[in-house]
């Protein structure tokens, strides 16, 4: 990496240090023309283009201030917004791209919020997928109808096959 000061090419890391999250490793570093020290931070790269082709930096408080409004008046804390917008971010950076399409957040994010309140999960997708009639807010609902009645189905069954105890 070279000197931000005197632009020399090269230049020597005299400390390496991982944050405290352990998500990015700072390291000084020192130029061996003019010695003056800079410092440089290193993550694992996720950035989001956006609609108007512009790039910028995936940010989870993002995610949460875009989920936020669907979910006002509902049972939902800001540590559920933080753990589901840490959820969103490890779908995408398990996708292994290093790019992502702003609308691809969208879809991450309609899974967990599904999990953690349908009332917020469906005004979020009508929003997102942009739902213009009764018919599209019907479909979402038999569909989460059809996993709840499935969901039933299921522990009906373990309820059966469960050895009982007494
Ligand atoms: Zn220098």
């Amino acid at each position: 990496m070279h000197c931000p000061f005197c632009r020399h090419a090269d230049s020597r890391v005299v400390d390496s240090r991982t944050s405290d999250d352990g998500a990015s490793i700072r390291r000084r570093r020192q130029c061996p023309a003019c010695q003056r020290r800079f410092t440089t931070i290193e993550t694992a790269s996720l950035s989001v283009v956006k609609r108007s082709g512009v790039t910028e930096p995936f940010s989870r408080d993002k995610v949460v201030s875009g989920v936020r409004k669907a979910c006002q008046g509902r049972p939902v804390s800001s540590d559920d917004l933080a753990l589901l917008a840490q959820r969103v971010e490890e779908a995408l950076r398990a996708s292994g791209s290093a790019e992502i399409d702003a609308y691809e957040i969208g879809l991450a994010i309609l899974g967990p919020l599904r999990e953690l309140d349908e009332v917020a999960y469906l005004r979020f997708a009508s929003v997102y997928q942009a739902f213009d009639s009764l018919d599209d807010f019907e479909s979402a609902i038999t569909s989460l109808r059809a996993e709840h009645a499935e969901q039933a189905g299921r522990d009906s069954r373990a309820d059966v096959e469960e050895p009982d105890g007494s």
